[in-house]
């Protein structure tokens, strides 16, 4: 199929993407918005209901139940009110969380098991022909009086394949995207991102905790458990020196 122009495709390479990692806030243009996307997965923060859709839709297909192809509304109706019935939430819910997890499994290898990583992109790319099946089509973005080139990427079709690309940029280290990968230390959080520059522009890049509000929380965290070892450690010492009393 000819896209209509380049401008169209960066828009038609947008669906594919959906369908298995989820509407992220952030738009995929390159190699790095589309790690930042598969962290937005990881960490549950895509819209997930495209993904929800596309489960759906395979599960009903494995009991035999086919959508209408160019049927009326009304048999599609019918046929969405079958699949619901069929097909409990729970069974989908358990698919997307599986599928989230793969997600953080390839970027946590990607930060504690680099060997790991290889041995899964083996695996991946054994289970596709040998390929990644990625399409990287420059788009023209006209925008007042300049114009510039965004790169937009197509077939993101399956997550092995967008998971297989990622464990690929990620191992090869392109653009410093494994250095910049972090994981927020606050436990409560735990959430991927990339390593932020500090507001100021001076000093080093913040890679311990997603935003400010987590820090300022695992610091209060630590603040509280601190007093509460000193507390426990005066009451101690009181102890000690009330027996010590008693024992003259
Ligand atoms: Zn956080």
């Amino acid at each position: 199929m000819e896209p209509a122009t380049q401008q169209q495709a960066l828009i038609d390479s947008d669906p594919a993407f959906k369908s298995v990692i989820g509407q992220s806030k952030h738009r995929i243009t390159d190699d790095r918005t589309l790690l930042q996307a598969v962290m937005d997965f990881a960490n549950d923060e895509t819209d997930s209901e495209p993904v929800r859709d596309s489960w759906r839709q395979s599960l009903a297909m494995d009991i035999g139940l086919f959508p209408p192809i160019e049927q009326p509304p009304s048999a599609w109706r019918k046929y969405e009110r079958e699949v619901r019935n069929q097909i409990p939430e729970s069974k989908i819910d358990k698919a997307v969380t599986n599928d989230q997890q793969r997600a953080k499994n390839v970027l946590t290898e990607a930060m504690q098991d680099l060997a790991a990583l290889k041995t899964r992109l083996q695996r991946y790319a054994a289970n596709n022909d040998g390929r990644l099946g990625m399409v990287r089509t420059p788009v023209l973005i006209q925008q007042d009086n300049d114009l510039r080139i965004e790169w937009a990427l197509e077939g993101g079709a399956s997550l092995i394949t967008i998971l297989s690309y990622a464990a690929a940029l990620l191992i090869t280290d392109e653009d410093h995207v494994r250095r910049d990968l972090c994981r927020c230390s606050l436990d409560t959080c735990s959430k991927f991102f990339f390593a932020k520059k500090s507001k100021s522009g001076v000093g080093k890049p913040r890679t311990r905790y997603c935003c400010d509000e987590h820090m300022k929380k695992a610091h209060e965290i630590d603040n509280a458990r601190r007093q509460r070892v000193s507390k426990e450690k005066r009451r101690q010492a009181a102890l000690q020196r009330q027996r010590r009393g008693r024992g003259k």
